[in-house]
């Protein structure tokens, strides 16, 4: 029975899943929202057969993985609290992401989710709740696990309140990518503190690629 899956750590709304076990003391972490990024966006995904990886995906991971950087999938699932699926259905999801990921040597780190929503169905009707971007929880429950330094690490999302929920933690960047909800996000100004943390608008995963490459090699050249 998923619902006593201890991945679904409060055993109702939340997942927390540590996939390769590895020591991430000090690190800073590469953090990466799903629908929209690392997957095509299709609106509540919850079918194996809706699983596409966007451009770009394989090679940003993989690159964070040869480089030692913790890959975090960090995911709002209001549609597990709408009823649409079910956290068996992400789970075979999240098991097709990584089997088309691993097939071309790439892999995530950490997976962490958060089904609870204002709309959501009983138990799921929680308003604002503290792990729903764009509060910070999921960022924050990753790090107190894995001790992850925050103000070294980088958010990738689609939307500005993926954005935003890294802002609220102090890390050092955030892009804004064009895939997903990207395009349309781009035309609307960001409306939070960015407080020290970086904001650029990238128009794929190939130029946050990139732009991280670029950073990495200023900083340790
Ligand atoms: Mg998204």
């Amino acid at each position: 029975m998923i619902q006593n899956d201890k991945r679904i750590c409060d055993g109702v709304g939340l997942w927390l899943e540590n996939c390769t076990g590895r020591d991430w003391d000090g690190l800073p972490g590469l953090f990466l929202d799903r629908d929209g990024v690392i997957l095509e966006e299709t609106g509540y995904l919850g079918r194996v057969e809706d699983v596409r990886l966007v451009d770009g995906a394989v090679r940003l991971i993989g690159w964070a993985n040869r480089q030692g950087i913790p890959v975090i999938v960090i995911t709002n699932q209001s549609g597990i609290g709408r009823g649409y699926y079910d956290w068996q259905a992400f789970a075979a999801v999240q098991d097709e992401l990584d089997r088309q990921l691993q097939r071309d040597g790439a892999q995530v780190d950490f997976v962490v989710a958060c089904a609870y929503h204002e709309d959501g169905k009983p138990p799921f009707a929680i308003d604002n709740h503290p792990w729903r971007k764009p509060n910070p929880g999921m960022i924050l429950a990753v790090r107190d696990q894995c001790r992850l330094d925050l103000s070294r690490s980088v958010l990738v999302g689609d939307k500005w309140s993926d954005l935003e929920s890294a802002a609220r933690v102090g890390m050092a960047r955030g892009l804004l990518v064009k895939t997903g909800h990207g395009a349309q996000q781009a035309n609307i100004p960001f409306s939070f503190e960015p407080g020290s943390m970086r904001i650029d608008i990238a128009e794929s995963l190939e130029e946050a690629l990139a732009i991280f490459k670029q950073e990495t090699s200023s900083a340790s050249g």
